[in-house]
């Protein structure tokens, strides 16, 4: 059976469920290559609409999760309900349970210096025997790829995962894929500040019931300008969408 796509405002994403989406990552691995998977939110749907490169990187991309409960809204108005949500979040913790029993090798990059070991010694007290291929902060700017390529392919992981917010990680990851060869690539925003304790995450009741940046309002109140973007004007676009799409 065909694999479903579902657009929203233009950015396709995969009608999977958690379960399916590691079964497909698994089968990625395996086949070798290199492939990106990415976490979509509504953050990243109302970047694409101005950003023709990450657009297109996100249109690229192997799998597209929707991550994101305001996608699961979105998609529902537009009459083309997704099964589930694929949080970046949830996907690196069965990721690296994948990555434990198969014994394929993780590499953490991003996030500010520490955090990303930090993760690293938490995902290894949870999955005892995860392989760690390495872990290092270093930077999205073009001018140290270089040196990250170099110390990401001597450490020949599977999977690849990159903190660098959005859009630079998976811009990241498009530029550089093609010299790593890493298998399994993906974008992780800010997972490694969740795991590691440094940011606290809201509670499961507050996440299922989509109040998610409330929360996040209240605990970093700086964020208010992206959350604007994620929520009202994202939500406002969708409305307009069928509004538009109704009237032709
Ligand atoms: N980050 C980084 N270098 C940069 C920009 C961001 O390491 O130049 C990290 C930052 O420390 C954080 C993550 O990228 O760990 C971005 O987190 P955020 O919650 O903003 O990402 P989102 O999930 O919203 O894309």
């Amino acid at each position: 059976m065909a694999q479903q796509r579902i657009a929203i405002l233009g950015v396709a994403v995969d009608n999977l469920t958690e379960g399916e989406t590691l079964a497909q990552i698994d089968a990625l691995i395996v086949a070798g290559g290199s492939h990106h998977i990415v976490t979509v939110n509504p953050e990243f749907v109302m970047e694409a609409q101005v950003n023709p490169a990450f657009r297109s990187v996100l249109a690229h991309a192997d799998i597209a999760t929707a991550d994101g409960f305001g996608l699961l809204l979105a998609a529902r108005y537009l009459g083309t309900p997704l099964r589930g949500r694929v949080t970046g979040v949830e996907l690196t913790l069965r990721l690296a349970e994948l990555a434990t029993a198969q014994g394929y090798r993780m590499f953490l990059l991003g996030a500010a210096p520490g955090v990303a070991e930090e993760t690293a010694r938490v995902l290894q007290v949870r999955y005892p025997g995860l392989l760690i291929a390495g872990v290092f902060a270093g930077s999205p700017q073009p001018c140290h790829e270089p040196f990250l390529r170099q110390i990401i392919a001597a450490a020949q992981p599977q999977i690849l995962l990159v903190a660098y917010g959005h859009p630079q990680q998976d811009l990241w990851i498009a530029r550089n894929q093609p010299f790593l060869q890493v298998p399994l690539a993906m974008g992780v925003g800010g997972t490694f500040d969740y795991l590691s304790g440094r940011v606290p995450r809201a509670p499961a009741l507050i996440r299922r019931l989509g109040l998610e940046w409330i929360y996040r309002l209240a605990r970093q109140p700086s964020r208010w300008r992206r959350i604007v973007n994620a929520v009202p004007r994202f939500a406002w676009r969708v409305i307009t969408q069928v509004r538009r799409a109704s009237r032709s």
